[in-house]
Protein backbone atom coordinates (compact mmCIF):
# COMPACT_ATOMS: atom_id res chain seq x y z
CA UNK A 1 0.00 0.00 0.00
CA UNK A 2 1.18 3.70 -0.61
CA UNK A 3 0.91 5.15 2.57
CA UNK A 4 2.54 8.86 0.81
CA UNK A 5 0.52 11.69 1.95
CA UNK A 6 -0.64 13.06 -1.23
CA UNK A 7 1.15 16.68 -1.87
CA UNK A 8 -0.64 19.92 -1.52
CA UNK A 9 -0.63 22.60 -4.45
CA UNK A 10 1.64 25.58 -3.70
CA UNK A 11 -1.92 27.58 -3.52
CA UNK A 12 -3.26 25.47 -0.65
CA UNK A 13 -0.46 25.36 1.02
CA UNK A 14 -0.55 29.32 0.78
CA UNK A 15 -3.90 28.90 1.99
CA UNK A 16 -3.22 26.90 5.31
CA UNK A 17 -0.57 29.59 6.24
CA UNK A 18 -2.50 32.08 5.84
CA UNK A 19 -5.33 30.62 8.02
CA UNK A 20 -2.75 29.23 10.58
CA UNK A 21 -1.54 33.09 11.93
CA UNK A 22 -5.00 34.71 13.65
CA UNK A 23 -4.65 38.35 12.43
CA UNK A 24 -5.48 40.62 15.45
CA UNK A 25 -6.85 44.37 14.58
CA UNK A 26 -5.31 47.23 16.00
CA UNK A 27 -7.08 48.43 19.12
CA UNK A 28 -9.65 51.06 18.73
CA UNK A 29 -9.11 51.16 14.97
CA UNK A 30 -11.38 50.23 12.42
CA UNK A 31 -9.19 50.06 9.17
CA UNK A 32 -5.34 49.63 9.12
CA UNK A 33 -3.69 51.03 6.28
CA UNK A 34 0.24 50.20 5.65
CA UNK A 35 2.46 52.33 4.11
CA UNK A 36 5.00 50.32 2.50
CA UNK A 37 8.70 51.03 0.15
CA UNK A 38 11.06 48.54 -0.69
CA UNK A 39 13.61 51.16 -0.78
CA UNK A 40 14.59 53.53 2.10
CA UNK A 41 14.21 57.15 1.20
CA UNK A 42 12.27 57.46 -1.30
CA UNK A 43 9.38 59.58 0.37
CA UNK A 44 7.54 56.97 2.74
CA UNK A 45 7.40 58.85 5.78
CA UNK A 46 6.65 62.03 3.92
CA UNK A 47 3.34 60.15 2.17
CA UNK A 48 2.29 58.72 5.22
CA UNK A 49 2.29 61.77 7.37
CA UNK A 50 0.39 63.94 4.53
CA UNK A 51 -2.00 60.86 3.66
CA UNK A 52 -2.79 60.82 7.77
CA UNK A 53 -3.69 64.81 7.69
CA UNK A 54 -5.36 64.46 4.49
CA UNK A 55 -7.17 61.97 5.79
CA UNK A 56 -8.15 64.07 8.54
CA UNK A 57 -9.37 66.60 6.62
CA UNK A 58 -11.25 64.85 5.32
CA UNK A 59 -13.20 64.12 8.40
CA UNK A 60 -12.03 60.62 9.32
CA UNK A 61 -10.42 59.95 13.08
CA UNK A 62 -6.61 59.44 12.18
CA UNK A 63 -3.84 57.63 14.04
CA UNK A 64 -0.35 57.57 12.54
CA UNK A 65 1.78 54.51 13.91
CA UNK A 66 5.83 54.69 13.00
CA UNK A 67 6.91 50.98 12.52
CA UNK A 68 9.74 52.15 11.54
CA UNK A 69 11.91 51.09 15.12
CA UNK A 70 15.39 51.62 13.67
CA UNK A 71 14.89 54.67 11.79
CA UNK A 72 11.39 56.51 13.11
CA UNK A 73 10.59 59.50 11.42
CA UNK A 74 7.58 60.22 12.84
CA UNK A 75 8.80 62.26 15.31
CA UNK A 76 10.80 65.36 13.37
CA UNK A 77 8.04 64.94 10.28
CA UNK A 78 4.98 65.84 12.97
CA UNK A 79 7.56 67.70 15.20
CA UNK A 80 6.84 66.12 18.31
CA UNK A 81 9.54 66.61 21.22
CA UNK A 82 6.95 64.88 24.30
CA UNK A 83 6.99 61.50 26.15
CA UNK A 84 4.01 59.65 26.18
CA UNK A 85 2.30 59.05 29.57
CA UNK A 86 1.30 55.42 30.19
CA UNK A 87 -1.00 54.61 33.11
CA UNK A 88 0.86 50.99 34.02
CA UNK A 89 -1.18 49.39 30.97
CA UNK A 90 -1.38 51.17 28.15
CA UNK A 91 0.47 54.17 26.22
CA UNK A 92 -1.42 56.91 25.26
CA UNK A 93 -0.80 58.63 21.96
CA UNK A 94 0.48 61.83 21.54
CA UNK A 95 -2.05 63.96 19.77
CA UNK A 96 -0.46 66.77 17.10
CA UNK A 97 -2.67 68.14 14.29
CA UNK A 98 -5.71 65.86 15.76
CA UNK A 99 -3.74 62.96 14.90
CA UNK A 100 -2.96 60.32 17.77
CA UNK A 101 0.84 59.41 17.29
CA UNK A 102 3.01 56.65 18.32
CA UNK A 103 6.62 56.20 17.47
CA UNK A 104 9.51 54.19 19.06
CA UNK A 105 10.78 57.57 18.85
CA UNK A 106 8.95 59.65 21.50
CA UNK A 107 10.27 56.87 24.02
CA UNK A 108 14.13 57.02 23.06
CA UNK A 109 16.68 59.17 22.98
CA UNK A 110 16.63 60.59 18.74
CA UNK A 111 20.12 60.10 18.06
CA UNK A 112 20.72 56.87 19.62
CA UNK A 113 20.41 53.99 17.15
CA UNK A 114 18.45 51.10 18.21
CA UNK A 115 20.44 48.18 18.84
CA UNK A 116 18.13 45.47 18.67
CA UNK A 117 17.27 41.84 17.48
CA UNK A 118 14.45 40.79 15.57
CA UNK A 119 12.28 39.86 19.00
CA UNK A 120 12.74 42.67 20.31
CA UNK A 121 11.09 44.31 17.40
CA UNK A 122 8.36 41.83 16.75
CA UNK A 123 7.23 42.62 20.70
CA UNK A 124 7.87 46.08 20.08
CA UNK A 125 5.02 46.12 17.26
CA UNK A 126 2.94 43.85 19.37
CA UNK A 127 3.19 46.72 22.08
CA UNK A 128 2.06 49.74 19.36
CA UNK A 129 -0.77 47.16 17.97
CA UNK A 130 -2.34 45.95 21.08
CA UNK A 131 -1.27 48.45 24.04
CA UNK A 132 -1.42 51.81 23.21
CA UNK A 133 -5.08 53.57 23.76
CA UNK A 134 -5.70 54.21 20.43
CA UNK A 135 -9.05 55.38 20.64
CA UNK A 136 -12.35 55.11 18.37
CA UNK A 137 -10.10 55.60 15.00
CA UNK A 138 -11.15 54.71 11.44
CA UNK A 139 -8.15 54.54 10.00
CA UNK A 140 -4.79 53.95 11.41
CA UNK A 141 -1.50 54.82 9.28
CA UNK A 142 1.43 52.33 9.54
CA UNK A 143 4.53 54.12 8.11
CA UNK A 144 6.45 50.78 7.74
CA UNK A 145 10.32 50.65 7.49
CA UNK A 146 11.45 49.72 3.92
CA UNK A 147 11.96 46.11 2.76
CA UNK A 148 10.66 42.69 3.76
CA UNK A 149 11.93 41.94 7.43
CA UNK A 150 10.61 41.32 10.94
CA UNK A 151 8.31 44.61 11.05
CA UNK A 152 6.27 43.37 7.53
CA UNK A 153 6.18 39.88 8.39
CA UNK A 154 4.95 40.12 12.44
CA UNK A 155 2.74 42.86 10.88
CA UNK A 156 1.64 40.69 7.88
CA UNK A 157 0.76 37.61 9.82
CA UNK A 158 -0.59 38.85 13.16
CA UNK A 159 -2.07 41.92 12.70
CA UNK A 160 -4.93 42.65 10.10
CA UNK A 161 -4.05 45.07 7.09
CA UNK A 162 -6.35 46.46 5.07
CA UNK A 163 -4.68 47.61 2.50
CA UNK A 164 -1.36 48.20 1.69
CA UNK A 165 0.10 50.99 -0.17
CA UNK A 166 3.82 51.04 -1.89
CA UNK A 167 5.48 54.51 -2.49
CA UNK A 168 8.22 54.30 -4.71
CA UNK A 169 10.23 56.79 -6.70
CA UNK A 170 10.94 55.70 -10.46
CA UNK A 171 14.39 54.69 -10.51
CA UNK A 172 15.03 50.85 -11.74
CA UNK A 173 17.16 49.93 -8.76
CA UNK A 174 13.71 51.04 -6.76
CA UNK A 175 11.48 49.08 -8.48
CA UNK A 176 13.55 46.11 -8.53
CA UNK A 177 12.89 46.23 -4.95
CA UNK A 178 9.02 47.13 -5.23
CA UNK A 179 8.63 43.69 -6.96
CA UNK A 180 9.44 41.90 -3.88
CA UNK A 181 6.93 44.14 -1.95
CA UNK A 182 4.30 42.98 -3.68
CA UNK A 183 5.49 39.49 -3.95
CA UNK A 184 5.85 39.50 -0.32
CA UNK A 185 2.47 41.37 0.43
CA UNK A 186 0.46 38.88 -2.22
CA UNK A 187 2.12 36.15 -0.54
CA UNK A 188 1.19 36.83 3.00
CA UNK A 189 -2.23 37.63 1.60
CA UNK A 190 -2.28 41.57 2.26
CA UNK A 191 -4.44 43.07 -0.37
CA UNK A 192 -2.67 46.32 -1.90
CA UNK A 193 -4.22 48.94 -2.78
CA UNK A 194 -2.02 50.52 -5.56
CA UNK A 195 1.26 51.72 -6.37
CA UNK A 196 2.63 55.71 -6.10
CA UNK A 197 5.27 57.09 -7.69
CA UNK A 198 6.70 59.52 -5.54
CA UNK A 199 8.95 62.52 -6.67
CA UNK A 200 8.12 61.68 -10.34
CA UNK A 201 8.96 64.89 -11.91
CA UNK A 202 10.50 68.17 -11.35
CA UNK A 203 7.97 71.19 -12.96
CA UNK A 204 10.93 73.78 -13.88
CA UNK A 205 9.95 77.68 -14.07
CA UNK A 206 9.64 76.76 -17.90
CA UNK A 207 6.63 75.00 -17.08
CA UNK A 208 8.60 72.07 -18.45
CA UNK A 209 8.07 68.66 -16.37
CA UNK A 210 12.12 67.16 -15.55
CA UNK A 211 11.71 63.41 -15.46
CA UNK A 212 14.84 63.06 -12.88
CA UNK A 213 14.97 59.39 -11.71
CA UNK A 214 13.40 58.34 -15.07
CA UNK A 215 9.82 57.88 -16.35
CA UNK A 216 6.93 55.58 -15.90
CA UNK A 217 8.80 52.78 -13.96
CA UNK A 218 5.89 52.56 -11.18
CA UNK A 219 2.92 52.42 -13.32
CA UNK A 220 4.63 49.58 -15.89
CA UNK A 221 5.78 47.43 -12.73
CA UNK A 222 1.63 48.20 -11.33
CA UNK A 223 0.55 46.98 -14.40
CA UNK A 224 3.12 43.87 -14.55
CA UNK A 225 1.75 42.68 -11.49
CA UNK A 226 -1.80 43.89 -11.92
CA UNK A 227 -1.71 46.19 -9.05
CA UNK A 228 -3.45 49.85 -9.09
CA UNK A 229 -1.64 52.86 -10.13
CA UNK A 230 -2.49 55.66 -7.55
CA UNK A 231 -0.69 58.29 -9.18
CA UNK A 232 2.09 60.62 -9.69
CA UNK A 233 3.80 63.07 -7.01
CA UNK A 234 5.91 65.85 -8.17
CA UNK A 235 9.46 66.37 -6.42
CA UNK A 236 8.37 70.25 -4.47
CA UNK A 237 11.13 71.27 -2.07
CA UNK A 238 8.63 72.84 0.17
CA UNK A 239 6.93 69.23 0.71
CA UNK A 240 10.89 68.33 1.86
CA UNK A 241 10.76 72.00 4.07
CA UNK A 242 7.61 71.17 5.81
CA UNK A 243 8.82 67.80 6.95
CA UNK A 244 11.65 69.14 8.23
CA UNK A 245 10.01 71.65 10.16
CA UNK A 246 7.65 69.37 11.36
CA UNK A 247 4.49 70.17 9.86
CA UNK A 248 3.58 68.28 7.00
CA UNK A 249 2.58 70.22 3.59
CA UNK A 250 -1.49 69.15 3.70
CA UNK A 251 -1.35 71.01 6.96
CA UNK A 252 0.75 73.76 5.85
CA UNK A 253 -0.79 74.88 2.66
CA UNK A 254 -3.91 72.36 1.72
CA UNK A 255 -3.98 74.73 -1.56
CA UNK A 256 -0.83 73.45 -2.69
CA UNK A 257 -0.77 71.06 -5.90
CA UNK A 258 0.32 68.39 -3.68
CA UNK A 259 -1.93 68.73 -0.71
CA UNK A 260 -4.78 68.29 -3.40
CA UNK A 261 -3.20 65.05 -4.75
CA UNK A 262 -3.20 63.83 -1.55
CA UNK A 263 -6.86 65.10 -0.41
CA UNK A 264 -8.12 63.22 -3.36
CA UNK A 265 -6.76 60.57 -2.40
CA UNK A 266 -7.94 60.55 0.97
CA UNK A 267 -11.10 60.84 -0.63
CA UNK A 268 -10.42 57.49 -2.46
CA UNK A 269 -9.24 55.83 0.29
CA UNK A 270 -12.59 56.98 2.68
CA UNK A 271 -15.12 55.79 0.01
CA UNK A 272 -13.56 52.84 -0.48
CA UNK A 273 -13.88 51.53 3.10
CA UNK A 274 -16.65 53.78 5.13
P1 LIG B 1 11.52 57.29 3.41
O1 LIG B 1 10.49 57.28 4.48
O2 LIG B 1 11.12 56.48 2.21
O3 LIG B 1 12.90 56.95 3.89
P2 LIG B 1 11.28 60.19 3.50
O4 LIG B 1 9.82 60.38 3.58
O5 LIG B 1 12.10 60.33 4.74
O6 LIG B 1 11.61 58.77 2.83
O7 LIG B 1 11.80 61.14 2.34
C1 LIG B 1 13.16 61.22 1.97
C2 LIG B 1 13.49 62.66 1.63
O8 LIG B 1 12.80 63.05 0.45
C3 LIG B 1 13.07 63.64 2.72
O9 LIG B 1 14.04 64.63 2.83
C4 LIG B 1 11.75 64.21 2.19
O10 LIG B 1 11.50 65.51 2.67
C5 LIG B 1 12.02 64.22 0.69
N1 LIG B 1 10.79 64.11 -0.13
C6 LIG B 1 9.87 63.14 -0.10
N2 LIG B 1 8.90 63.34 -1.02
C7 LIG B 1 9.22 64.52 -1.64
C8 LIG B 1 8.60 65.29 -2.71
N3 LIG B 1 7.49 64.90 -3.31
N4 LIG B 1 9.25 66.44 -3.08
C9 LIG B 1 10.39 66.83 -2.48
N5 LIG B 1 11.01 66.16 -1.50
C10 LIG B 1 10.44 65.01 -1.07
Amino acid sequence: MDDKKPELSAASRDNLRRKTFKKNPIIGTKFTIAISSAKGGVGKSTFATNLAIALKKEGSKVGLLDADIYGPSIPKMFGIDAKPKSDGQKLEPIIKYDIQCMSIGFLTDQQTPMIWRGPMVTSAIKTFTQKVGWKDLDFIIVDMPPGTGDTQLTFSQEIKIDGAIIVSTPQEVALLDVKRGIKMFDKLGVKILGLVDNMSFFKGDDGKKYKIFGEGGVKKTAEEFKKEFLGEIPIDPTVGKCGDEGKPIVEYDPENEISKIYLDLAKKIKSTYL
